[in-house]
């Protein structure tokens, strides 16, 4: 359920103004604000899960536009050749700083294991 104190449910019903890059039925797509890479985006699913932890079967047309809309948008940044990281972090030992989904897309150097 859309989480009214959400950052990205807010920016997901358009009541905080968010450029995106990219945006299907199921997610859109941002630059991270803190990029670690040339190319840093979030991939986030539209509608509220707290994290990877919460995922379930029904979720599957959510997780496939996730990953489709994650595969347009590195087309657009012109990564699809040389190839990028998908990343969930899950949970606060993660690094998760958001409650809510969201897939980062990194990419545009050469990424090393810790990133
Ligand atoms: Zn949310």
């Amino acid at each position: 359920m859309a989480n009214e104190n959400c950052l990205f449910c807010r920016m997901a019903s358009g009541e905080i103004a968010v450029e995106k890059v990219a945006e299907n039925q199921q997610a859109f797509a941002i630059r991270d604000i803190n990029p670690r890479a040339p190319v840093h985006l979030l991939v986030i699913p539209k509608r509220h899960v707290d994290d990877a932890r919460l995922l379930e079967w029904g979720d599957k047309d959510l997780l496939a536009g996730v990953f489709a809309l994650a595969t347009d948008a590195a087309t657009a940044e012109g990564l699809k050749e040389a190839g990028y990281r998908l990343a969930f972090n899950v949970g606060e030992a993660a690094g998760m700083t958001i409650s809510h989904l969201h897939l980062h897309l990194v990419g545009g150097r050469k990424l090393g294991p810790e990133g």
